[in-house]
């Protein structure tokens, strides 16, 4: 027998920064919808690692491809080209309806990447002044944590401690097109927006929204930048969260899912006209694009062209807030989100992070979220039987919050 959760816990606390509070369960397995602890204990994941897990815990397939790879070739930077990168970007540039794909690691690098391109169009391609472009984002937005984006975080904690930040970056309120149109200015290069706010409590905005943000900013000539971290590859009930509008943002962040739950890989799409904004040496990684990442990145939206998982994901997501809203104890303020992207607000006088302790205790593995928000986000290949369990024993334990 291995050494306990306590005990593993307990070494993490001693080694590890203290920058994450992670809930008292130590996962060691994981397969499809299911997670077990060290002592053997079976978790249904309502979460999927923030939407990174969309196809479920080791897909087969997607283990196959990677460790394919890995055997033949898995690493030459971007100093050389690999057999696996351009079948990647062609898929890639296929699958969403761009010419240009640029493959980084994180999210948060595909966020960045994104910002660099938008200020050298504005520079090279608008014409604004040399050091004088503009990003605007929304209240209550989360795109990363380095420190050009929590510099516009409207999230006190995200920001304090780490200033001074870049200048050029602003905020507007999330969801009220009037309020991106007045806050245009000639400078403006980009709008960064999240079809959905994830991290700040599954916030939908009005319907119409996203569609008006597209005419104000192709009206203005700024770039219309869609983070779709989160809400892409399916999760929403879409592809893209951005076609519930029928918009096609300019700029595409894509991450988390595209790496199929085993590694970080993610990419910013965008077409000839603004992504030639960069010159060889303007920007890269050592890992972008790296032949494991090509590998199963081409798997992943393989599987997604084939499984088409936006369709159950839709199905599910609607009967999952049906069941909710049906049975919801008094605790609960609001059921929302779209597809398998679920957020469940708490009244004030409780806390979703303290529901998602007691959930963990009853077998479900999620977390709460800005707003007093407790997240559902299972992977979209769950069973429907599984899920409205799920959801009973959620109902269950939220009642005995309200008791
Ligand atoms: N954008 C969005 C919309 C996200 O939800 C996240 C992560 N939660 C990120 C960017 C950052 O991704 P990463 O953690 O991979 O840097």
């Amino acid at each position: 027998l291995g050494p306990d959760s306590s005990e593993l816990r307990e070494r993490e606390r001693r080694h590890g920064a203290a920058n994450y509070a992670p809930l008292p369960v130590v996962f060691q397995r994981g397969e499809g919808v299911w997670l077990w602890d060290v002592e053997g204990r079976r978790y249904l994941d309502m979460m999927s690692a923030y939407s990174a897990v969309s196809f479920g815990h080791s897909h087969p397939r997607l283990v196959r491809a990677l460790t394919e790879q890995a055997q033949r070739l898995a690493l030459t930077s971007r100093a050389f080209s690999s057999d696996r990168l351009p079948v990647f970007l062609e898929r890639l540039c296929a699958t969403f309806g761009y010419e240009r794909a640029l493959p980084v690691n994180t999210g948060l690098e595909a966020v960045e990447t994104a910002l660099k391109a938008a200020r050298k169009w504005g520079y090279k391609v608008k014409g604004i002044a040399e050091d004088e472009a503009e990003i605007i984002a929304c209240d209550g937005n989360f795109h990363g944590r380095s420190i050009a984006i929590v510099g516009f975080s409207s999230h006190r904690q995200y920001r304090d401690g780490f200033g001074p930040f870049p200048p050029g970056l602003r905020r507007i309120p999330y969801g009220d097109a009037d309020a991106l149109e007045a806050a245009i200015t000639p400078r403006t290069a980009a709008f960064l927006v999240e079809p959905i706010q994830g991290e700040g409590g599954i916030v939908v905005p009005p319907a119409g929204y996203l569609a008006r943000c597209a005419e104000i900013c192709h009206r203005h000539g700024v770039l219309l930048i869609a983070d779709e971290v989160q809400t892409g590859l399916g999760r929403t009930g879409r592809l893209l969260a951005c076609e519930h509008e029928g918009v096609r943002p300019d700029g595409l962040i894509l991450g988390k899912a595209l790496g199929g739950g085993l590694l970080p890989v993610s990419a910013f799409l965008a077409d000839c006209a603004v992504m030639d904004v960069f010159r060889p040496g303007d920007h890269g990684s050592t890992f972008g694009g790296n032949p494991l990442a090509a590998a199963v990145g081409t798997e992943v939206l393989a599987l997604l062209a084939e499984t088409r998982p936006w369709e159950p994901a839709e199905r599910l997501g609607e009967a999952l807030r049906m069941q909710l809203r049906a049975a919801a104890p008094p605790c609960v303020r609001e059921v929302r989100g779209r597809g398998l992207l679920v957020g469940i607000e708490l009244d004030p006088a409780f806390s979703a992070a303290r529901a998602a302790e007691c959930l963990l205790a009853r077998g479900i593995a999620t977390r709460d979220t800005n707003r007093n928000v407790l997240r559902l986000a299972p992977p979209l290949i769950i069973d429907e039987a599984v899920l409205r369990e799920g959801a009973n024993v959620v109902i269950d334990t939220l009642a005995s919050l309200s008791d």
